[in-house]
């Protein structure tokens, strides 16, 4: 899923948790990823990944300036696109107070995908292996538009479902 459509739904499953606790909002952020992850869709791809298609996922990064700081540039994008439409509906004051759950919404909604190039780089004695693995568990084994996904009718099936997704999470979060 795009970072854009993680950070939605993140503040949309986190927003009932705003005025209640802000460690209540990160976990709700987290979980909401892995549980978003758990329906087939369509993602856009790292030219700097070396995908290992197979359940194993054992990815690996490919070290080449241009691709990685295009790449960085992508990432950077999605991140702030999805931040912005959550801030522009939340519209919160600008102090601590107001500031503080929603971007620990952003945080906790793309805190599993941002872990990623540990697992890509660091695969020898990591403790943290187990992170990588339950988000591989979680991640519905569809991927549209890679793998036998590759299919034209998949991919806009992957783009059109993840769009109405963002646009419900949208609904979610003003109402
Ligand atoms: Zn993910």
């Amino acid at each position: 899923m795009t970072l854009t459509t993680h950070i939605l739904i993140a503040t949309a499953a986190a927003k009932p948790f705003f005025s209640v606790h802000p460690a209540l909002v990160f976990v709700a952020a987290i979980a909401s990823h892995y549980l978003a992850d758990a329906i087939p869709h369509w993602d856009w791809h790292l030219s700097s990944v070396k995908e290992d298609l197979s359940d194993k996922h054992d990815h690996n990064l490919i070290l080449e300036k241009t691709i990685n700081v295009r790449d960085l540039l992508k990432i950077s994008l999605d991140i702030f696109t999805g931040s912005l439409i959550a801030f522009l509906i939340l519209r919160p004051e600008l102090n601590i107070k107001e500031l503080t759950p929603l971007a620990l919404s952003i945080f906790g909604g793309i805190l599993p995908d941002m872990l990623q190039p540990v697992f890509w780089v660091w695969k020898e004695k990591n403790p943290f292996m187990f992170i990588k693995r339950f988000h591989s568990f979680m991640h519905s084994k569809i991927y549209l538009g890679r793998h036998f996904w590759t299919a034209k009718k998949y991919i806009i099936i992957g783009k059109v479902s993840q769009t109405i997704i963002a646009l419900l999470t949208i609904w979610l979060i003003y109402s």
